[in-house]
């Protein structure tokens, strides 16, 4: 039987926003002392887990690339929000990053590239090697270029409403469903999977 899958954007839905005094902005953190997590989000994925979906993190990570952070930095902070993740028993069969950015300035991720979302091709390369049934999974995030992606990959997609990313979500893109966060998400696609979307 394909496998279901729930791709989950890490920033604004797994782990909070956290905010950059430099531009003012809230963004991904930059440190692992500013990694806090949403609250239920680690218990959320569980519940996912357990309803038979297989785990993946899809995340656009380009501080390195604009100079603001270093790459020891980007990994520590990915270790810590998939430690917090995988303590509650749940799987995360692969964490896919794209640490490019159009506009970076520090080689070798300055520069256009083929896995930055919203482009869907990780979420191909999570079909073709886990044989993930695309049509039966989903793609969950706070902004409008996850739904998107999710969109382009051919699945289901979540908007979670988080404050600090309203304005990252202008409503270009109609997601199949909203939440409010990922524990509200985790409800809503366990139900659907029990009744036609
Ligand atoms: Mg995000
Ligand atoms: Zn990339």
């Amino acid at each position: 039987m394909a496998k279901r899958a729930v791709f989950l954007d890490r920033d604004g839905v797994l782990n909070e926003l956290a905010l950059n005094p430099q531009n003012g902005e809230h963004e991904s953190p930059h440190e692992t002392a500013h990694v806090r997590m949403m609250p239920g989000a680690a218990l959320a994925a569980k519940r996912l887990h357990d309803a038979g979906f297989v785990l993946f993190i899809v995340s656009n990570q380009p501080s390195f690339a604009k100079g603001k952070t270093s790459l020891e930095n980007i990994h520590a902070i990915a270790h810590e929000v998939e430690s917090h993740i995988r303590a509650t028993g749940a799987t995360i069969v692969r964490a896919y990053y794209c640490y490019h950015h159009p506009d970076g300035t520090v080689p070798p991720f300055a520069g256009a590239c083929r896995c930055r979302k919203p482009k869907p091709q990780f979420l191909f390369d999570a079909r073709d090697e886990f044989g993930i049934d695309l049509a039966q999974s989903w793609m969950v995030g706070d902004q409008d270029s996850d739904v998107e992606c999710g969109r382009r990959a051919g699945c289901r997609t979540v908007a979670v409403a988080n404050r600090l990313s309203a304005h990252r979500r202008p409503g270009k893109e109609a997601p199949t469903i909203l939440a409010l966060d990922l524990a509200d998400a985790a409800g809503k696609i366990i139900a659907a999977g029990e009744r036609p979307v």
